[in-house]
């Protein structure tokens, strides 16, 4: 009986819970598992909220969740305990083991037309006990019942569907038969030979979240034709048993019933949910609809939101009507058809045929490594393109030959825009500077916001092009390729697959990467992906590096841009196999990574995802970055006074008085007089007193208080080092008028022993990008780290971890670097 039924004061035991994977996982949570005892404590009619009393808390449940809970009372165990019962034996399991209700196992036959349903029905039913019509509504269906190693199975054969959409009676039938009927376990008869086509009804059955094992039936025409199958790697990437079959001989059929006995009682290992990876626009379009569809309970417990999101976004019918009594349908509606509208913009494309693909590309990545069919006389045109871009031996080269070219035109031709904007912000400062008459307002506008913010500013160019040149990889579905590709090369490093796409996420902007890193079930993994996810150069660190190369290195820049990238892989990896080594030893769970078709991506898909990528960028600028500027500006500013202004000062005073000099040599004593005052200022301010304060620590790697400081300023966000740097070289001589590259090669040192000497050599420049590659990411990144790990020790394991081999990496590099020169 269902626990909804029970009386109230009743005490039953649970025997099974039906539902999908998702409701069972969050009622076992709060306790409703085989075997348990639950006593009822309210019982309020009229679909009204039950509750029960179970392993001594009370829980709520609500009329539509009991009744997915099959119970049954007490008092038959007590019966047949009485009976001839002696010692000792765990009750909760003897229970249940005693009940014959939990020994009924539902199987419904799913499969495309011709895959050999009936044929595997009539073998076991005709061989076994009862077969009888199953009226269906619509359509009727077979059911044989036999009992096997103690269970009675209930086998039903269901009509032949390709898809289950709602175009015809039988699609329909099929899909309201799991949902109410709640299967136990679905078998999906394949055709082994045409895999690609057969498992297309595969992912719905896994959006629908259901427990799946797979008969790969026509085994032997498999065998005939030597087709290559991996059939144990394709399992295990789908999370779905394969057992083969052949079903006209009665081959294999035994095992089937005993993997899904297996998988019934949750012994099977390689049983498990994937979620199909449908993209970010889907994705994001899914998540939408579904928290609108979660406020109506009721229906998800037994449909998967996820699947009912999937079907209304395919502008399905049924599931409309299904959800068109719920209170928040009109919001429901709404919803999907806002996200509806978005994706059909992005891609030009009907969005059931949007779905359909990216079915498809789930297929073609799972199939890819596993299964292959010689005989196959046509390739696609993805197919052909495939052979060349995934080449086992030209598929690397070329993937680096693209990165080079895209890191090329980042460089090269960013910087004509670059230096437009540069002039622009400079003239601005000018324009400013003049119309102002001398005070702190006028130090703040120009030396510090203006120059601070507008030397960010000047490299949105580049970041645009570089997002451009990832939205178009994403676009024509070479970024798949990439990660598939790199997949190879990640697991020899110990890493999981699935961290290359946030390791990729984490060229834009390390925190979205790090929250992307939720798409790994074991934490271990996630754990080490978001440890290494600060290595990859995000967008606040490019800045950085084209200011410096294009100051100090002459020839060969898009190298050295591309250089300081892979230093930055080349570390993860690093970090990777250390952490692998000592605090990480996981097992790895294998996952389909999406091989979408080749294609020309609409420009408005390209153009959306670059905005959407840039608008951060300049958000930040707006933000923290002008925060940080006007904090380090008023660090820099004051005090106003040190110790020696007045005698300078009188100095100046003197100077000007004095008749006896002639009018040119006046202003030069005057000028040399004010960047005196300047300078000592400066290193009287609080940001001079600071920078003085850490130097010894940074000297050793070559870098003055001013760079030290610029690293400092950079904790909250990277490009706060450039800005900080464009407050900095501020020198009294040259105002505004040159640009930052100009300012950085001419400072020199104006105390200690390398007094007079240019700061910054080609050894201080080297290490000091490594240094802003790879030191303390940033405070977001951080926070992320420790938001997602869920506990600090990472987070700050992170902070010293980056921190200090920052600091060695780039002493290493000055020294060696000085031993050369
Ligand atoms: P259904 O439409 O899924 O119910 O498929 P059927 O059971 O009607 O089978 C379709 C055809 O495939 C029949 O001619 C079967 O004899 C044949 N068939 C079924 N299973 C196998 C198998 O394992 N190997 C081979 N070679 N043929 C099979
Ligand atoms: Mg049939």
């Amino acid at each position: 009986m269902k626990l909804s039924e029970v009386k109230y004061s009743e005490t039953v035991i649970i025997t099974k819970v039906l539902g999908h994977g998702s409701f069972r996982k969050r009622i076992s949570e709060m306790g409703f598992i085989k075997g348990k005892e639950v006593k009822v404590i309210k019982n309020a009619p009229f679909n009204g909220a039950f509750e029960f009393k179970i392993i001594n808390y009370n829980i709520s449940l609500r009329k539509s969740e009991a009744d997915l809970i099959e119970v049954v009372p007490i008092s038959e165990f007590v019966k047949s305990e009485n009976e001839n019962y002696q010692g000792v034996i765990d009750r909760d399991i003897d229970l249940v083991d005693q009940s014959e209700r939990t020994k009924i196992i539902n199987i419904a036959l799913v499969g495309n037309p011709n895959s050999g349903k009936t044929t595997l029905f009539n073998y076991i039913s005709g061989s076994k006990e009862k077969v009888g019509n199953y009226s269906g509504v619509t359509v009727d269906i077979k059911k044989a019942t036999f009992t096997t190693k103690g269970y009675t199975i209930n086998f039903f054969d269901l009509p032949g569907t390709y898809s289950l959409t709602a175009y015809s009676k039988e699609e329909i039938f099929v899909r309201e038969f799991i949902y109410e009927q709640t299967p136990d376990i679905v078998i999906n008869v394949l055709d082994a030979t045409n895999l690609e086509r057969n498992l297309f009804l595969t992912t719905q059955l896994i959006d629908m979240d259901v427990r799946i094992v797979a008969a790969l039936n026509m085994f032997d025409e498999l065998e005939k034709q030597k087709l290559f199958f991996d059939k144990d790697e394709l399992a295990k990437l789908l999370g779905i048993p394969f057992v083969p079959t052949i079903s006209s001989k009665g081959i294999g059929l035994e095992n089937l019933i005993d993997k899904v006995i297996d998988v019934f009682e949750g012994k099977d290992k390689i049983s498990r949910h994937v979620h199909i990876n449908y993209g970010k626009d889907l994705e994001d379009a899914i998540k939408n609809v579904r928290q609108k569809i979660k406020e109506n309970k009721p229906i998800t417990d037994k449909i998967s939101s996820r699947f009912l999101a999937l079907k209304l976004l395919e502008k399905d019918g049924q599931v409309s009507t299904l959800l068109s009594h719920y209170p928040n349908f009109d919001e429901i509606q709404k919803s999907t058809q806002r996200e509806i509208n978005k994706i059909e913009l992005l891609e030009k494309e009907d969005s059931e045929t949007i779905i359909t693909n990216a079915k498809y590309s789930f297929i073609t990545g799972a199939l890819k490594e596993t299964f292959r069919n010689p005989h196959q006389s046509e390739k696609t045109r993805s197919e052909k393109i495939d052979d060349v871009l995934t080449h086992p031996i030209f598929g690397f080269p070329i993937f680096t030959t693209i990165l080079f070219l895209m890191f090329y035109v980042t460089f090269k031709v960013g910087a004509y825009p670059m230096d437009w904007i540069d002039m622009g912000v400079v003239a601005l400062g000018d324009f400013v500077a003049k119309l102002m008459t001398d005070g702190m307002l006028k130090d703040l506008l120009v030396n510090g916001i203006i120059s601070g913010a507008g030397s960010v500013l000047v490299f949105l160019p580049n970041i645009l092009i570089l997002f451009l040149f990832i939205s178009l990889l994403e676009g024509t579905g070479y970024m798949a390729r990439a990660a598939f590709i790199m997949d190879k090369i990640m697991h020899r490093f110990g890493l999981h697959g699935r961290s290359f796409i946030p390791m990729i996420m984490g060229f834009g902007c390390n925190v979205p990467a790090i929250l992307a890193t939720r798409s790994m079930r074991n934490k271990g993994d996630r754990i080490l992906t978001m440890l290494i996810i600060p290595f990859m150069s995000c967008s606040a660190r490019l800045p950085v590096y084209i200011l410096i190369i294009s100051a100090f290195f002459d020839k060969y820049q898009p190298l050295y841009l591309m250089g300081i990238y892979a230093v930055g892989i080349f570390f993860a990896f690093l970090t990777a196999q250390i952490l692998n080594k000592t605090f990480f030893r996981n097992k790895e769970t294998p996952f389909v990574m999406e091989l979408p078709t080749y294609r020309l991506p609409t420009l408005r898909n390209v153009l959306y995802h670059m905005w959407d990528k840039t608008k951060h960028y300049l958000k930040k600028i707006g933000t923290i970055i002008l925060v940080g500027v006007i904090i380090v500006w008023a660090l820099e500013y004051f005090p106003r006074e040190t110790k020696n202004t007045a005698v300078l000062q009188k100095e100046i005073q003197l100077a000007e008085q004095n008749t006896s000099l002639a009018a040119v040599d006046k202003e030069n004593t005057i000028a040399q007089l004010n960047i005196q005052i300047e300078s000592d200022r400066l290193t009287n301010s609080y940001l001079g007193r600071f920078g003085k304060f850490i130097e010894p620590v940074m000297r050793p790697l070559g870098f003055d208080w001013k760079m030290s400081i610029a690293l400092l300023a950079g904790l909250p966000a990277k490009e706060i080092v450039i800005s900080t740097m464009g407050v900095l070289y501020q020198t009294v001589d040259d105002e505004t008028t040159v640009n930052l590259q100009q300012k950085l090669k001419n400072e020199k040192f104006k105390t200690g022993k390398n007094t007079g000497q240019f700061v910054f050599t080609t050894p201080t420049a080297l290490a000091f990008l490594i240094f802003i590659l790879i030191y303390f990411p940033c405070i977001g990144v951080v926070v992320a780290i420790k938001n997602e790990s869920e506990s600090w020790k990472w987070a700050i394991f992170a902070v010293f971890y980056t921190t200090s081999l920052a600091w060695v990496a780039a002493f290493f590099v000055y020294n060696i670097g000085n031993l050369l020169v």
